[in-house]
């Protein structure tokens, strides 16, 4: 989850004092829940007819859906613009949707995105915001080795493609500083528990695009634990990002219309004959599609504090600093956390455990 891996060794850059979080229950303002659209094989790239009309499923994507958006997309649009249709309809409207739609755009198309909610309501926008392509992404022993080569095309694309959406105002994209903090001397991660599936990791593909993590001496270090190393991530603001992609969609001509699906079949009721299908999650129960799991997720959100400039990860706890909240999220059990689970009902109990790690973290080690 935390995207750190560990590479070379620091070259002694001084640091200027960043700020702290005030990690303090009565400062969280919301608790989000969110289900990942996991499958196994993979996300569904592929595309269906029935009858009359052409479907290009793009769904399951696990906890990769912003991350992988631009890449997953461009296959999708690739398939969906073959014949180069003048009209292109979209379900969903969101990461995948909202991305595939924008893609059918820029290749020509006139597109209509169909969703029965619109981004601010949907399971997207309640994400952590960063770059994590190979998060629940698959298992290796399900998705075979040639997933690989595709994850790792997608992964290209995306990567380049959010180059566009840095430096705006607003700041939907940019990079920030993660902090992995360690009360072990050796920075080993705490080990998978028993039984834990085979989830698959391609990170070491793109090593060549994305920048190398580094362990602080003590005197670089803003935190006295005894493992600290710092890297750089890149994070998506959703409220801004995902408001720059709904009004760059309208600006160019793209349509939207509110409208739920009961079955796939009506989906040839639409004037349009090729459909980029993105419900995420619910494709489990409008597509029938029981390779999808859910695997649970919660935020808990603190009050902004623009001085605080960086992330910080410790004992299973992750702390986000975006624009719109301050994420305070557990990743505790690793990987199998939330896996099998679709109750999105807040726990507040585990908000406040969360914020009590980090608030315990910096006690324990902040230099202040
Ligand atoms: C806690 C948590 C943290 C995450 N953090 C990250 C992260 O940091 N980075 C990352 O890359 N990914 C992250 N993810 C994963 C990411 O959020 C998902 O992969 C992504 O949101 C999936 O997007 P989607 O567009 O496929 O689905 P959704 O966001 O669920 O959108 C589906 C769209 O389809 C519409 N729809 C569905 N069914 C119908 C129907 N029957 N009729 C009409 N419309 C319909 C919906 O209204 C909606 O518009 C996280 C997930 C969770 C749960």
């Amino acid at each position: 989850m935390n995207g750190m891996s560990k590479g070379a060794p620091s070259v002694g850059v001084a640091l200027r004092s960043p700020a702290p979080v005030r990690a303090e229950s009565d400062r969280i303002f919301d608790i989000t829940v969110c289900l990942r659209p996991f499958r196994a094989a993979g996300p569904r790239i592929e595309a269906e007819r029935i009858g009359d009309t052409l479907i290009v499923h793009n769904y399951g994507h696990g906890g990769s859906g912003w991350s992988l958006s631009w890449g997953s997309g461009t296959l999708a649009m690739e398939i969906a613009m073959a014949d180069s249709p003048t009209e292109v309809a979209v379900l969903g409207c969101g990461a995948l949707g909202l991305t595939a739609a924008t893609l059918a755009q820029r290749a020509g198309a006139k597109v209509t995105i169909y969703a029965k909610d619109l981004l601010p309501q949907t399971r997207s926008s309640r994400a952590t915001g960063s770059w994590t392509p190979d998060s629940r992404i698959a298992l290796t022993s399900v998705a075979g080795p040639q997933f690989g080569d595709k994850w790792e095309r997608m992964a290209r694309t995306s990567f380049k493609t959010y180059r566009q959406y840095l430096g705006l105002p607003g700041t939907p994209v940019e990079w920030r500083d993660n902090y992995f903090i360690s009360d072990d001397p050796s920075g080993s991660p705490a080990p998978e528990p028993a039984g834990a599936l085979d989830f698959a990791h391609y990170s070491d593909r793109i090593a060549d695009i994305v920048p190398r993590s580094a362990r602080l001496s003590a005197v670089e270090s803003p935190f006295t634990a005894p493992y600290v190393r710092r890297g750089a991530q890149m994070q998506f603001n959703i409220a801004d990002y995902g408001h720059t992609l709904l009004t760059d969609f309208l600006l160019a001509g793209g349509k939207i219309e509110r409208r739920e699906f009961h079955a796939p079949a009506e989906l040839t009721t639409l004037k349009e004959k090729v459909v980029i299908n993105c419900p995420g999650y619910a494709a489990r129960a409008l597509w029938n599609d029981q390779s999808i799991t859910p695997v649970r997720g919660q935020i808990g959100w603190l009050v902004p504090q623009p001085e605080l400039d960086y992330g910080a990860i410790y004992n299973g706890i992750i702390m986000l600093s975006r624009r719109d909240g301050i994420v305070i999220q557990s990743f505790e059990g690793g990987d199998m956390r939330g896996y099998g689970d679709d109750h999105e009902v807040p726990d507040h109990a585990e908000a406040d455990h969360a914020v009590s790690v980090m608030a315990g973290m910096y006690k324990r080690y902040w230099r202040g």
